[in-house]
């Protein structure tokens, strides 16, 4: 069963409405099982929209399966040499980018604008090995090339946080539980109240501040997200949770992964660089910087904005295909954009249709928009979708609005 959350624009205590294969059924606003903070405390607060409100009403939930099926077939049939040869492409291009930043970086004793450049183009190289490589093929989208190193085993990439606690994290728990408040942790990252599905504490008076920090020190905010939920140095563990890994094995990963991003960018290149060590030192530090605020931008983006819904716990009780489909895409929104826009984002300017089909080559999401769009539209499901100056509006509106009661 599936009940919308609206997390925007509505008040405490409107009657929730659940919504259910071929048609609606009101019911008390207590249904949430869940476990998220303060989930128990919460559930006489808690707040949902009606269908019509979103612009949304009931779809035919095995209907809009098997439409979203048929296009996930069609495009997995073309999926082949041309994609294998594009992600071949973008890694060259992130290796290119890496180098020439690393070699101007060294180079702005000369002339500053040389060191700007090469800030620039090292940004570029870590936004694509994190968005358009890391976070794609570590989804499994290019396991069928069958490569040694573009594969989603392999593939370590250049950010603090280690690929297996991301894939545990991302692509099974944020991808299968995506906004039900509780069980998917990236929604608000346990740091910021973006809907009305948690009680409103004081701290989040200032949490504009703590969403800039946040953005700032982005890969480091996903690096510590599982040992902040497994409450491995401060807080009480969650009776819910079940653990992958142990703590003291979480905390070696965390620090080996930090470590060597660490002394790669602050000690092994602007050493390599001897006399040049601060212009190194800096261009490096700028560089994260610049990623860290990029792909956060991107990614609040796809999930944060004011018409993106949330859902309850039971909705992943005996979830179909259809209802799985539904959720993922109310719950994310696109970016509009050029080509160079979509590969910089790693395609998650598709956000809707990155969660509905996470392992397609994200390349591919482009040309499948349109049939989603059209069949959203059939079901009377909104597709969430806009410009990224309105879209990014639309979230720092939403971490403002829920900063009060
Ligand atoms: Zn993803």
């Amino acid at each position: 069963m599936i009940t919308t959350i609206n997390t925007d624009t509505v008040k405490p205590s409107t009657v929730n409405k659940s919504i259910v294969n071929k048609g609606q059924v009101f019911k008390g606003s207590n249904n949430h099982l869940n476990s998220g903070e303060n989930a128990n405390e919460q559930a006489s607060q808690r707040a949902s929209i009606s269908t019509e409100s979103s612009n949304t009403k009931v779809p035919n939930y095995s209907k809009l399966a098997t439409q979203l099926d048929a296009v996930k077939t069609d495009i997995k049939s073309k999926i082949g040499s041309e994609d294998a040869a594009y992600i071949r492409r973008v890694i060259l291009a992130q290796r290119a980018c890496e180098w020439t930043g690393r070699i101007l970086l060294m180079l702005g004793f000369i002339q500053p604008l040389l060191w700007v450049v090469g800030v620039l183009s090292l940004a570029t190289a870590k936004i694509l090995d994190n968005m358009e490589i890391g976070h794609n093929v570590m989804h499994g989208q290019y396991d069928w090339m069958n490569d040694k190193h573009i594969n989603s085993k392999a593939y370590e990439w250049d950010i603090a946080c280690d690929g297996s606690s991301w894939n545990r994290v991302h692509n099974y728990e944020h991808h299968t539980y995506t906004n039900i408040i509780g069980k998917d942790r990236d929604f608000g990252y346990g740091l910021l109240r973006l809907s009305n599905d948690f009680r409103w504490r004081v701290k989040n008076l200032w949490q504009f501040i703590t969403y800039v920090m946040l953005s700032v020190m982005f890969q480091w905010g996903v690096s510590y997200h599982e040992m902040a939920a497994e409450r491995v140095f401060f807080g009480k563990k969650k009776d819910n949770r079940k653990n992958q890994l142990s703590h003291a094995e979480l905390k070696r990963r965390f620090f080996s992964k930090g470590a060597r991003q660490l002394v790669k960018d602050y000690v092994l290149f602007p050493l390599l660089a001897g006399p040049f060590f601060l212009y190194v030192f800096t261009g490096n530090l700028v560089a994260n910087l610049l990623r860290n605020l990029w792909t956060s931008t991107i990614i609040f983006c796809g999930h944060f904005t004011g018409d993106v819904q949330t859902f309850s716990a039971e909705d992943c009780i005996d979830e179909t295909q259809g209802q799985w489909y539904y959720r993922q895409g109310l719950g994310s929104s696109n970016i509009k954009g050029g080509k160079l826009f979509h590969v910089l984002t790693g395609h998650l300017s598709f956000q809707i249709e990155h969660h509905l089909f996470p392992d397609i080559p994200a390349r591919r999401y482009k040309e499948m928009a349109p049939r989603v769009q059209a069949i959203f539209k059939e079901h009377g499901m909104h597709y969430n979708t806009g410009g990224f100056f309105k879209q990014y509006a639309s979230v720092l509106k939403r971490i403002v609005r829920y900063s009060f009661p």
